[in-house]
């Protein structure tokens, strides 16, 4: 058994958990036992209790849950901070060619090793990622996740209209291809296979078809796509589907709206759609810098929850048009955001939405996304004193709520002192911690 002292900061599940509610246990400790929390509570105690365990002292740095990055490309590692275009140009002049690199397996292997090591530096334990149409470019992501211990969850790219001919499958090699690979990766370790069409404008019907036929074979997997993003899109999926209702009803109709169906961005959703999404459980992942970048819009996040109580959010970083990895500058955006839209989250909401709300929105909260007995063992200790401005900003913090507020707005990949990954710390059990 292995014991991390620190500064205990994490939410609490619950049928219906409480973003607004954090256990705080400013002595407190974790104890971990292989790759699972056996024990959360005060140091004292645990110690006491486990006088057996190996101990490591944070001292009061921060122990927070893994984070949770619930919507991100690893083929766009490298084209991060492209400008100046809005999502269809962006698109065009930046994303496909970055993907069709990927036809090369080398290049696949190399990127998702990359990739995975910014996950692990920037505390992220748990992400659903895109990868592109080439089957191989998930086989390179699942083995590099795999490991470094990751969970991870992904899949193939469905496109069969309207990109670049070398990134086109077809519905029958789309459905072939992802059961294929379903087949041999989903459930191995903490690897979780995702049904993945691009978006409604690069799929046919039939090709969308065919997959919520392979979606009602597996009731249990998570479906990954974009929706309402940014108005010329929804514009162009009017023109292409002009049977559907909307924008929704486009994936709805064919089955692919259901819990564990998350559906990045959803900035401009009507009523109706909302509704739907929250009766379905869908889960909705807002990306804030990305939504910043691109200049797709303000996700209304209050306003979202008030009309559809049922959906679960999560935060993502939508690597590439976002700007950052690291799910603090996400929440620190996501803060801005909310501040915009007239509905400020405070700093246990910005916790929550970045761990146990992610988790929520993936389906893996029984496992995932909060720091209590029965979960995998994924800590990040967070250590403000790393960047000068967060130091400092931090010594004049007189409670809890103003330092975690403090840590969400400022903090950064820097401040990521360790990651303990499925009770392992960085991914190894190296670095002179034993876990036992
Ligand atoms: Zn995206």
């Amino acid at each position: 058994m292995h014991i991390h002292l620190g500064h205990v900061l994490t939410p609490k599940s619950g049928v219906t958990p409480d973003p607004t509610a954090l256990l705080d246990l400013p002595h407190g400790a974790v104890a971990v036992e292989g790759t699972t929390i056996t024990a959360v509570g005060e140091a004292s105690a645990l110690t006491e209790q486990f006088p057996e365990a190996t101990v490591t002292d944070h001292g009061d740095r921060l122990i927070i849950p893994g984070l949770v990055d619930c919507h991100v490309h690893y083929p766009q590692t490298g084209m991060i901070a492209s400008p100046g275009e809005q999502l269809l140009d962006w698109l065009e002049k930046y994303t496909f060619p970055a993907e069709a690199r990927f036809a090369d397996l080398a290049h696949a292997t190399a990127v998702a090793e990359e990739f995975t090591g910014q996950l692990v530096t920037h505390g992220v334990t748990t992400a659903l990622v895109f990868s592109t149409v080439h089957a191989h470019s998930v086989d390179a992501l699942f083995t590099a996740a795999r490991a470094r211990g990751l969970r991870i969850i992904t899949g193939k790219m469905c496109m069969d209209r309207n990109a670049p001919a070398e990134l086109l499958d077809t519905p029958e090699t789309a459905v072939a291809q992802s059961a294929d690979l379903l087949n041999r990766w989903h459930g191995v370790d903490r690897l979780e296979y995702a049904i993945t069409p691009r978006f409604a404008p690069t799929s046919s019907d039939a090709q969308l078809a065919a997959l919520g036929e392979l979606a009602a074979d597996h009731p249990d997997v998570v479906i990954q796509t974009h929706l309402s993003e940014n108005h010329a899109e929804i514009d162009w999926v009017h023109e292409l589907f002009p049977a559907a209702r909307d924008y929704t009803d486009v994936y709805d109709r064919v089955g692919l709206v259901r819990e564990r169906g998350v559906f990045g961005h959803a900035l401009h959703l009507t009523d109706r759609e909302l509704v739907r999404l929250g009766e379905a459980g869908a889960s909705l992942a807002h990306c804030p810098t990305s939504n910043e970048f691109l200049g797709s819009g303000l996700f209304p996040l209050a306003s979202s929850l008030a009309t559809a109580p049922g959906v679960r959010i999560g935060f993502g970083s939508d690597i590439g048009a976002g700007t950052s990895l690291s799910p603090l500058v996400t929440a620190g955006e996501a803060y801005k955001i909310s501040r915009l839209s007239g509905a400020p989250l405070s700093a246990a909401e910005l916790l929550y939405y970045s761990t146990l709300g992610g988790a929520r929105a993936l389906g893996v909260d029984a496992r995932a996304g909060s720091l209590e007995p029965g979960k995998d063992a994924d800590l990040v200790v967070l250590d403000p004193s790393t960047s000068p401005t967060l130091a400092y900003r931090a010594q004049q913090c007189d409670s809890t709520e103003e330092l975690l507020f403090a840590v969400m707005i400022l903090g950064d990949d820097r401040t990521v002192h360790q990651v303990v990954i499925n009770g392992a710390v960085n991914g190894a059990t190296a670095d002179g911690v034993s876990v036992d």
